[in-house]
């Protein structure tokens, strides 16, 4: 079985050509600055370390896909003879809304059932779906599965997911919190049950730090809370959104400073988090830098950012009675041990130790970073959303 896995963004195209049961990748790429000038295309064989990068035009997401599918088939770098060995296509969707609760084989009356949540997501849906029907166009025959990022959290109960606004703005609206990243917390907090022995009861909680991150309440399995909201700026905070503030802050803002709608909301998502503190970067290592070298806004950067996970972390442990494991995943997660330290550092109070020598070792795959006396496990856990995707797409079609 080959699935092609898809994540389309609005000016991007990322994917991968996977065996969901052995998990080995054909190839993975990307295609960058679609409609852009200077349009960028990637392309590697894992098994070969064969690497191709070319800068060319490409107008749409029509003429990223043929570059795709050309280059999978090509004599001697391609990895598949034909483009009707790809047995399925698997895609990343964004917002599901309360319909979808897991992935689900698309066809027209499913997408226009995506297209209804668009108001939810209108920079991402869209752009998800130019995918799907790009992929319809130029693999046709082939089923085509999406996996949305909502799904995994729409275990979580009522009292979790309802804002305290007026009902009305829940039931005409469909205004509360539905949670994104399920794919990595579906992964991650799954494989955290396994490292914990497949136990009856469990509860995990899942640290999701990237440009975007979230924390999500496993508990059995399931998601029962978690940080990200109605869209994905409530909650930790990231390198350019500024997650939980007071909503009045944002009027305020926007009446004193004379904003629109789209100024104060560019303002929240692309201008805040490390980047509205630091000013400088928004990327994590350029904040660890600088704070290493005595720059005191990244050192108040840095503190902000961990305080806010660790209030997280006790915070959900507390909602779930207790904590049996802690893990640490994305770009941040994976690969911070200071700011892995930080973010447990004083939750010794509730059976939290980690281990620092462990902690400080660059390893990849997961690793345990507790202490053998610490009541919680705590792991770093590479992250695998594509394989996900390719699994669920598996299942559906198989
Ligand atoms: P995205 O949300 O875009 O998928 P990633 O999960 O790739 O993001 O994470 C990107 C973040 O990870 C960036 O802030 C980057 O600085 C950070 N990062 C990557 N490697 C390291 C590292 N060695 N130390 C600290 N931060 C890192």
């Amino acid at each position: 079985m080959k699935v092609l896995v898809i994540n389309c963004g609005s000016s991007s195209l990322k994917y991968q050509l996977i065996n969901p049961s052995t998990e080995e990748v054909f190839a993975i790429g990307l295609c960058d600055r679609i409609g852009i000038p200077g349009s960028k295309f990637e392309y590697e064989v894992p098994a070969t370390d064969f690497e191709l990068e070319i800068e060319q035009d490409l107008p749409t997401h029509k003429e990223a896909l043929e570059l795709v599918l050309n280059t999978l088939t090509a004599e001697g770098h391609g990895v598949i003879g034909d483009i009707q060995e790809v047995d399925a296509i698997g895609h990343r969707l964004v917002h599901g809304g309360e319909e979808f609760t897991e992935s689900v084989l698309l066809d027209a009356k499913v997408i226009a059932g995506v297209e209804a949540n668009n108001d939810l997501a209108p920079l991402h849906n869209p752009a998800n779906l130019l995918g799907v029907t790009t992929c319809m166009e130029l693999i046709p025959g082939k089923p085509n599965v999406g996996v949305f990022d909502t799904a995994f959290h729409q275990t979580m109960p009522a009292k979790a997911f309802m804002y305290p606004l007026p009902y009305a703005d829940y039931a005409e609206l469909k205004v509360r919190k539905y949670g994104f990243h399920g794919t990595s917390h579906k992964y991650v907090s799954g494989l955290a049950n396994e490292l914990l022995g497949n136990p009856e009861h469990s509860k995990v909680i899942v640290c999701h730090l990237g440009n975007g991150a979230s924390i999500s309440a496993v508990k059995d399995g399931k998601s029962v809370d978690t940080s990200m909201g109605l869209t994905p700026l409530q909650g930790l905070m990231m390198g350019t959104r500024c997650g939980d503030i007071d909503p009045a802050a944002a009027l305020f803002i926007k009446a004193k400073r004379n904003l629109t709608d789209k100024e104060i909301d560019t303002r929240m998502n692309k201008e805040s988090g490390i980047l509205g503190i630091f000013e400088k970067s928004s990327d994590c290592r350029d904040l660890e830098n600088a704070a290493n070298s005595g720059d005191e806004r990244a050192q108040l950067a840095l503190d902000m950012m961990t305080y806010r996970i660790r209030a997280y972390i006790a915070s959900y442990a507390a909602a779930m009675g207790g904590v049996d494991m802690i893990c640490f995943t994305g770009g941040i997660g994976e690969n911070s041990d200071s700011i892995r330290a930080k973010s447990v550092e004083g939750l010794e109070f509730m059976g939290v130790e980690l281990d620092a020598a462990v902690n400080g070792v660059r390893k990849k795959g997961s690793v345990k970073l507790s202490t053998a006396t610490s009541k919680v496990a705590i792991y770093k856990i590479q992250t695998n959303e594509e394989l996900v995707i390719a699994r669920d797409t598996f299942e559906i079609v198989k």
